[in-house]
């Protein structure tokens, strides 16, 4: 059975950072507004999780917020110091970092190696250069292709980032984005559609009319794609939509974009949405009662928060009842009076999702 993973965060905003990308103010998306990175800083976050985290569960150290490895060389070392001496203690199993593709190279990673760090996340947001200049990143696409190589070249675990509806993007581009992360093979993937975040240069062009943010039903229809193609690549989407925080909410730091904060359930809801109404929508179901047998934990997807996708599925096909019936296996099974409507295993629902877009 797999351990329990706690994350214990160390948030490094903005310090690491050469650039100024439209869409950032890191000193906000990490709720930090304080920027305070150095040893007595980390040890100190560190010691207050482990004593609130059980003994047995395992600890990663996670440097988020920033661009990492974009540090000076020298506090790099200072900060990963403490993190190592963790790791060696035994009290931490893993350290992560977040960083953009031009601050890795060679010498850097061999650094990362030396003090014990597991995990690199890129942000690569987007594969194409038009959107990426659109966007001020500050790198391009090759640049997002070496250091991907770099990082898996040398052993590490590797992670990207990707923004679907950046400035000059598409439905087209981001799916090619998409794509052409897979092919480099990353571990695990954060998927952020991009919102307009308070005092960033988007939010002005959004003002001046010069950017338009994805809807909300958008976002969710775009991430839903994007996701089913990691998932039938079989590569772990860690997190879609930015985190809930005190100040990234809608009407405080997020001005304006797909904000929600339970964005990866909508989407979720979304593709199994799509798996039911592929079952159910050739059939004549009006007045019928409709039992789906699932697994336990699938049941609010294919319910949707409220049951949204029953109400909604209810509506359009006139079917009078539907409920959930729980099983133990992976196979999904659809009855009326005990008649088999139909079946298919949860790993068909995401390339079913991709095959009716
Ligand atoms: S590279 Fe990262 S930290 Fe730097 S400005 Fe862009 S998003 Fe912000």
């Amino acid at each position: 059975m797999n351990k329990k993973m706690k994350i214990i965060p160390i948030f490094v905003p903005h310090i690491g950072c050469p650039n100024d990308c439209v869409f950032c103010n890191q000193r906000r998306i990490t709720g930090q507004k304080n920027v305070v990175a150095g040893k007595e800083y980390v040890r100190s976050i560190v010691e207050e999780y482990i004593k609130t985290i059980d003994k047995d569960t395992d600890k990663e150290i996670a440097f988020f917020g920033g661009s990492f490895t974009a540090i000076d060389i020298k506090v790099q070392e200072e900060l990963l110091s403490v993190t190592k001496h963790y790791k060696d203690l035994g009290l931490v199993s893993r350290i992560r970092c977040s960083t953009r593709p031009d601050a890795i190279n060679d010498e850097i990673l061999q650094l990362q190696k030396r003090y014990g760090m597991d995990i690199i996340e890129l942000g690569i947001q987007s594969l194409d250069d038009e959107v990426l200049k659109l966007s001020n990143r500050g790198h391009n696409k090759g640049q997002s292709l070496e250091a991907s190589r770099l990082i898996k070249e040398h052993g590490f675990i590797l992670g990207h980032q990707i923004m679907p509806g950046l400035p000059g993007s598409n439905r087209e581009k981001d799916i090619k984005t998409c794509i052409e992360s897979i092919e480099m093979k990353p571990d695990m993937v954060r998927i952020y559609p991009t919102l307009i975040i308070n005092d960033t240069r988007l939010y002005d062009m959004y003002e001046e009319g010069l950017y338009k943010p994805l809807t909300l039903y958008e976002a969710v229809e775009i991430s839903a794609y994007i996701y089913s193609l990691y998932q039938v690549n079989n590569i772990n989407v860690i997190r879609i939509g930015l985190q809930n925080t005190d100040s990234i909410n809608e009407g405080e730091d997020v001005k304006a974009g797909p904000f929600h904060p339970a964005f990866r359930q909508l989407v979720e809801e979304r593709i199994y949405y799509t798996a039911l109404l592929s079952c159910l929508s050739e059939k004549n179901l009006e007045g019928k009662h409709i039992v789906i047998h699932s697994p336990d934990n699938l049941i609010s997807y294919f319910a949707g928060q409220n049951r949204a996708n029953i109400n909604k599925l209810k509506e359009e096909l006139s079917i009078k009842q539907m409920s959930f019936k729980k099983k133990k296996d992976d196979i999904i099974e659809i009855y009326h009076d005990n008649k088999k409507l139909s079946s298919f295993h949860k790993s068909e629902i995401y390339q079913n999702y991709l095959t009716k877009q």
